[in-house]
């Protein structure tokens, strides 16, 4: 069994190297390199074997000669599938216009960009495993493309990747992606953990003796290590409280991992007899796990000399699930998970990812041909966002509720300071317009138009608010405040209509 496995990849391997041959990565790297990186990827995440397997071929279809039957004659009617689904969801992507197959006509991208991957999740974690690869070697491409997969990895794949609690691979997307996005930031909070992982050490090293110990005492096994924040999730902390460090409660975390579920309720007894516990900040997502599953005990305590840490509690199997997720499931059901595949069930999922199983079920349906009332189907992939498109076919997430001036300024403030009109899903609309997951939205600029403190009634965004005020500002500041000096007149700024 392990041999005729390890035959088959052999095999995929040197299919996959014959049909690139003679074709190179940005890196200048023979381009099998990126394939074979790609499988041992998926390989780490203990992915099942047909899914390494297309893994290996996944770029075939769409950048060589190889064909579709060619996969399936070798490797079965499954690996097909999977290769199948992740061209075509990379063809969907590029421009995110067509997944035209059995999809029914909706105007929701990023609703039919998930539908076709419901078919099967594996399609998303080979993809998961396509775009990790290929921003960890980002630093190759021009700038501009450097910026353009960052900021899709940062809006939409390190958040699926927390959406199917996939922990280390969010933090390392979210991380190399950030680092692209905003560089400046990047290293400025990136020297800010450091500094104040290294003041804080001394202190962290004496807490971990006391639990240490008291954990000893009680007879209690368990596993001790420390967790760094990432700095991306620093920064979208700050950003959530006015850049106040001092609400930052968790820069530094403590990780106890024990055998079984009423330990990580004893060792939280334990940490709150040694430790003073902050009012408010203890968090049972055992109990109620959160919407990608993740379960784990969280407190924030006060040590003697007065640190504050965070303690997290959970048992190896709920570790093990926070940092692979999904990945993590597949591991230990591969057995099931191919049965239930073949007969069509899916009914391996923890029930904490309900959501996939609904959306497994809807593509089945319409693949079937039957009719499917897609706003009843509930993606709740991301509760408090929506996406939306530039015409060009750009995501752009939003908060619920975000009006198109949140848009114009997400794009750019030259756009933003100069919005005449909106129009949405290719119709005149208005500025009080709230979004909708989905809409195509088209900003229409003048360069004659300034920015309306009427606007801040329109924006809801503390992005978007920002950018307002400063402009509102510089553009009130010669007739609020006219001095000796004769001041030159402000030029109206240029810009294009619609970008
Ligand atoms: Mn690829």
């Amino acid at each position: 069994m392990k041999d005729k496995d390890s035959d088959r990849i052999q095999k995929a391997i040197e299919m996959a190297k014959e049909a690139h041959e003679g074709q190179f990565r940005k890196t200048g790297e023979s381009y099998i390199v990126h394939p074979l990186a790609v499988k041992k990827i998926l390989e780490e995440w203990g992915m099942d074997k047909d899914t390494i397997i297309a893994g290996v071929l996944h770029d075939t279809i769409e950048d060589t000669d190889l064909r579709l039957d060619d996969i399936k004659k070798e490797f079965g009617e499954s690996v097909a599938f999977l290769v199948d689904g992740v061209t075509k969801l990379s063809t969907a992507r590029n421009g995110m216009r067509d997944i035209d197959t059995y999809l029914p006509a909706t105007k929701d991208n990023f609703l039919r960009l998930m539908i076709a991957l419901g078919d099967d999740i594996r399609v998303l974690i080979i993809k998961l495993a396509d775009r990790l690869h290929n921003l960890r070697t980002l630093s190759a491409l021009p700038p501009d493309k450097q910026k353009k997969i960052a900021k899709e990895s940062l809006e939409v794949f390190a958040p699926l990747a927390d959406r199917l609690n996939m922990g280390l691979l969010r933090v390392e997307m979210a991380d190399l992606s950030f680092k692209y996005v905003d560089p400046k930031r990047f290293n400025e909070l990136k020297d800010l953990i450091e500094k104040y992982n290294k003041s804080a050490e001394k202190s962290l090293g004496k807490i971990e003796q006391e639990v240490s110990a008291a954990l000893k005492k009680e007879k209690i096994k368990f596993t001790l290590s420390g967790r760094v924040k990432s700095v991306y999730s620093l920064h979208k902390k700050l950003a959530k409280h006015n850049q106040n460090m001092g609400e930052i409660y968790d820069l530094t975390a403590l990780r106890i991992i024990v055998d079984d579920v009423t330990t990580c309720y004893l060792v939280l007894g334990i940490i709150h007899s040694l430790y003073t516990p902050m009012n408010g900040r203890i968090k049972d997502y055992i109990a109620m796990p959160k919407q990608n599953g993740y379960q784990s005990l969280h407190t924030t305590v006060i040590t003697k000399d007065k640190r504050i840490v965070e303690v997290q509690i959970r048992t190896r199997e709920m570790h093990e699930y926070a940092e692979r997720g999904l990945a993590a499931s597949f591991y230990y059901n591969e057995q099931k998970l191919t049965e239930s595949y073949k007969k069509g069930k899916i009914e391996h999922l923890p029930t904490n990812l309900l959501w996939i199983t609904e959306l497994q079920m809807t593509a089945a349906r319409l693949r079937e041909g039957k009719k499917v009332d897609l706003k009843k189907l509930k993606i709740n992939l991301f509760a408090d966002k929506i996406f939306v498109y530039t015409p060009k076919g750009d995501i752009i997430d939003l908060p619920k509720g975000a009006l198109p001036l949140d848009f114009a300024y997400r794009l750019h403030s030259e756009i933003g300071d100069h919005v005449v009109g909106v129009k949405i899903n290719g119709k005149m609309s208005n500025l009080n317009k709230k979004l909708e997951q989905g809409d195509i939205v088209e900003i229409l600029t003048s360069k004659n138009q300034t920015p309306k403190s009427s606007w801040l009634d329109r924006i809801i965004t503390p992005h978007a608010r920002q950018k307002l005020l400063r402009a509102l500002n510089l553009s009130a500041r010669p007739t609020i405040a006219p001095t000796d000096k004769p001041k030159k007149k402000r030029k109206p700024r240029t810009t294009s209509t619609t970008k």
